[in-house]
């Protein structure tokens, strides 16, 4: 052991980092005490620079799907940095990886453009989406999260949501007034927004199914009528699966519901955090002739030093051709495990809450009644969060640091892992009721 703990490594950070972090929600604001200082992890597990070991539920914010250090993703990425780390040219694993990426959409997307994060690929289907319809207006969901580019922060989820923030300083008045925030699920909403800005709209982004302010589940046909709605006025359809993307099933929850029956098909789709098996990768996918209105064919520019990086490519790859039913399947059984134990411990300590859930995504609102918007989810005890989170920390289990955020299974937490988050959930639940 070094002898460090998390607090000399946050007071360290602290003097050299903004709030010693290099995202926010990993700054446990909203729970307070000290955020861990994670030096390696594996499996199901994350270890703190103390040496400690803890269950972890945040899975990197969703890129573990297959857990952390999958053995032949690891190899896949030290296999193509003996190669070169960057060429700031084609490779064919790039090729490789929206064939795979196009052919698991099967109809749901032509072409695919790679760039490193989820919050250029939204930023960037806005963009196109700008490009092709000739207008400025887009429509966004209150609660929803679509990264941090200056138009998109309006009553965004996530650590805006955390640290109740209506948007964020630094955003120009005039780009702001070009996003339409509505409150999601709300027919009526988008139909007048429409109808007050007839022409203007270009676009409606919605995360696929909300999961930045807990998680908001999509009514049954919601999506669809997203899309024939924008279609009906002129306006493209940016469905954002950068956090359901390859994580709720193999064609993300496009996939669920077409598999459900439905056969609406995005303009433009986002992907991020599992496409690159926790490298730095993202992609804007969608129909041909939109996506090919990208410089050097079309007018609309976009560019990037590191995108479609042959290390992010190889870690996306693998972490794909590895994720078979099998593993959404073990994903899917270790979520309905930990959401029905949590409803339990929760219920037994006289607790209010509601468990929402989109696939193998849930999360918890302490409050009854369903959460349907970010009003909804907002409308909550969600001071009993911290000593809920705390007790199960004390316990060796990570969860997100804020209750506005999903849990995150992976296909490696298997009967031992989840032994001990069934374990410490009872005292944690206490904890929440004495709140
Ligand atoms: N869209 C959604 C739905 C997300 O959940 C996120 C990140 N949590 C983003 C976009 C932004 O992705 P990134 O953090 O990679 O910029």
């Amino acid at each position: 052991m070094t002898g460090i703990t998390n607090q000399d490594a946050a007071a360290r950070a602290r003097a050299v980092i903004p709030g010693g972090v290099n995202s926010p929600v990993r700054a446990f604001g909203s729970v307070g005490g000290t955020p861990l200082s994670i030096v390696s992890a594996s499996g199901p597990t994350v270890t703190d620079v103390t040496g400690r070991e803890y269950v972890d539920l945040v899975a990197s914010w969703g890129p573990a799907l297959l857990g952390h250090a999958q053995p032949e993703v690891v190899a896949a990425v030290q296999e193509a940095a003996s190669r070169g780390l960057s060429f700031g040219a084609s490779t064919p694993g790039e090729t490789d990886l929206a064939e795979l990426v196009i052919d698991r959409l099967d109809g749901g997307i032509e072409k695919l453009r790679l760039v490193s994060t989820g919050t250029e690929a939204t930023m960037t289907a806005i963009r196109i989406a700008r490009g092709a319809t000739g207008r400025d207006v887009v429509i966004k969901f209150a609660g929803h999260y679509h990264g941090h580019s200056d138009g998109l922060l309006a009553e965004s989820g996530s650590g805006v949501a955390t640290l109740g923030l209506p948007g964020s300083a630094g955003v120009p008045a005039d780009i702001a007034g070009l996003t339409l925030v509505l409150p999601y699920n709300d027919r009526d909403a988008v139909r007048a927004a429409f109808e007050a800005h007839p022409g203007r709209i270009a676009a409606i982004i919605a995360e696929a199914a909300g999961a930045n302010a807990g998680v908001l589940v999509p009514e049954p046909g919601f999506n669809r009528f997203l899309v024939e709605t924008a279609h009906a006025h002129g306006a493209l359809f940016i469905l954002d699966e950068v956090l359901t993307g390859f994580r709720v099933g193999p064609a993300g929850w496009w996939g669920l519901e077409r598999a459900a029956g439905e056969t609406w098909v995005a303009d433009l789709v986002t992907f991020g955090k599992v496409i690159g098996g926790g490298m730095p990768l993202a992609g804007i996918g969608g129909r041909a002739d939109l996506l090919d209105l990208l410089a050097p064919l079309g007018p609309v520019y976009q560019a990037g030093t590191l995108s479609g990086n042959p290390l992010a490519v190889a870690a996306g790859l693998a972490t794909l051709r590895l994720a078979d039913a099998e593993v959404y399947a073990r994903v899917d059984a270790a979520a309905s495990t930990v959401s029905n134990a949590l409803d339990a411990a929760l219920t037994d300590a006289g607790v209010a809450h509601t468990i929402s859930r989109a696939g193998s995504l849930f999360s918890v609102a302490f409050r009854d009644g369903e959460v349907r918007d970010y009003a909804d989810a907002k409308d909550q005890d969600a001071w009993r969060y911290p000593p809920f989170f705390h007790a199960m920390l004390d316990a060796g289990v990570s969860l997100p640091p804020s209750v506005f955020e999903a849990w995150f299974l992976t296909a490696a937490h298997d009967d031992a892992a989840l032994d001990r988050v069934l374990t410490a959930l009872p005292a944690a639940a206490r904890a929440a009721a004495a709140a």
